[in-house]
């Protein structure tokens, strides 16, 4: 199947050059030219969680990509499972957070580390480097490890992530070169940028970026709504409310494109925290981006959501409604509040989560049943968490095993002319 970049319509590539390329001419973004449909979704349902992930993603591609190596993609891709936990009658938290790097970014990055080496020649030279305040670092670091023919570099600012985060991506070693630059993120990503501006660097040494809005990540978080459903008992299958807690909206155009395809889902709610564009232009029509405001819930803290001409594209050509979306903003005391509620319920969450949780209750009527994401393991937000319950968190496996390690970054200096040494080295 091809894709076609939604700003302009013209430029159609395979799903092998949007994975390479990530954004079309004009920052266009890609989206599937056709919107493949299940028929027999309750047989689908009924497969395991590799198999009917298998046959979900070769909807999208397998005239470029036979099923056996989607199979062996999906299934060196999605090694952990998404569980579903009842948290009260009628509600279920959907735990995306069991992969390496204990957020539902893994899904997403690993599919895409998979997509890239499959699409490239195992002798061609690739190196990716990414700029990081954090998380997705990891969740890239993780995804490529080992990887022989892809080198990849992270930048971070020297001193300005949790000790906890630099542990789980700078001591993996191999393939993987963490560099912590003296200066801050925006410095980091200003170094990224210079180097995809050199035009002869960019050949030498093979230079790709793993960036957020690659739609082979999209694609791999559309099999965690199918799995989601399929865990459900069957009699509380077909009024199913899905509460999604979005910064980027990527997690919300999956859930979508998973409706698309058959999955019986009533209604998506969009849940934010006060970087509220999408509610209000929701409420509204107006889209009108304010300043972006740090919350507790900080991988949402976004306020030009780059996913959102998805959402309007894949809308439009199916004739739904924006106004059938579930909407809804929370205050950081608000989530605080909640996480509190459900901690006393016996179900211990983090504010991505929470808010999902708050605004879903509030929606949810008789007879629903709702589902809401829960987007990173409460460890990863330690300090915040244990703040606002007041009792100490324990570290899962993955973490407390690399917070034992030695970190291997380099100190590099704000400067581009270090940069491209390093970028030569690692080859
Ligand atoms: C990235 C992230 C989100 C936001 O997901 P989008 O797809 O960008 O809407 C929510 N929660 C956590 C923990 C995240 O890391």
């Amino acid at each position: 199947m091809k894709l076609y970049n939604i700003k302009e319509n013209d430029e159609q590539v395979s799903f092998g050059q949007a994975v390479r390329q990530g954004l079309g001419r004009n920052q266009g973004l890609f989206f599937p030219s056709e919107l493949p449909k299940f028929d027999d979704v309750d047989a689908l349902l009924a497969e395991d969680f590799i198999s009917r992930s298998t046959k979900i993603l070769s909807a999208f591609i397998k005239e470029e990509l036979p099923q056996d190596t989607v199979r062996s993609m999906v299934e060196n891709a999605f090694q952990f499972p998404a569980p579903i936990k009842a948290v009260k009658d009628d509600v279920y938290a959907l735990e995306l957070f069991h992969g390496p790097t204990l957020a539902f970014k893994d899904f997403g990055g690993r599919f895409m580390a998979q997509s890239l080496a499959a699409v490239t020649d195992s002798d061609e030279q690739i190196t990716i480097l990414t700029a990081t305040s954090g998380d997705t670092g990891a969740a890239v670091a993780h995804a490529f490890y080992g990887m022989d023919n892809i080198k990849v570099v992270i930048l971070y600012p020297k001193g300005k992530i949790s000790p906890l985060q630099e542990k789980l991506f700078c001591t993996l070693g191999k393939n993987i070169h963490t560099v912590a630059v003296d200066g801050d993120f925006d410095d980091c990503q200003a170094l990224v940028k210079q180097s995809f501006d050199d035009a002869e660097l960019r050949k030498e040494v093979g230079l790709n970026s793993a960036n957020s809005i690659n739609i082979s990540r999209l694609m791999a978080q559309i099999c965690y709504y199918f799995e989601a459903v399929s865990q459900l008992p069957k009699e509380k299958r077909n009024d199913v409310v899905i509460s999604v807690p979005s910064g980027n909206f990527g997690n919300l155009t999956a859930g979508l494109l998973a409706k698309s395809l058959g999955l019986p889902v009533k209604r998506f709610i969009a849940a934010t925290n006060v970087n509220d564009t999408v509610p209000r232009y929701l409420e509204t029509g107006q889209w009108e981006p304010k300043v972006t405001i740090p919350t507790i819930s900080n991988a949402m803290d976004v306020s030009q959501p780059n996913n959102w001409p998805r959402i309007e594209e894949l809308c439009q050509r199916l004739g739904w409604g924006l106004e059938t979306l579930g909407k809804g903003a929370v205050t950081d005391e608000q989530s605080a509040e909640t996480l509190k509620e459900m901690n006393q319920a016996g179900y211990l969450c983090e504010p991505h989560g929470a808010i999902a949780y708050r605004i879903l209750n509030e929606q949810l009527s008789d007879g629903e049943t709702g589902l809401f994401l829960c987007t990173a393991h409460p460890a990863k937000f330690k300090e915040v968490v244990e703040d606002i319950l007041g009792n100490d968190i324990e570290l899962p496996a993955p973490l407390a095993k690399h917070n034992a390690m030695e970190l291997l970054s380099e100190d590099l200096d704000n400067d581009f002319d270090a940069l491209k040494a390093v970028l030569r080295k690692v080859q």
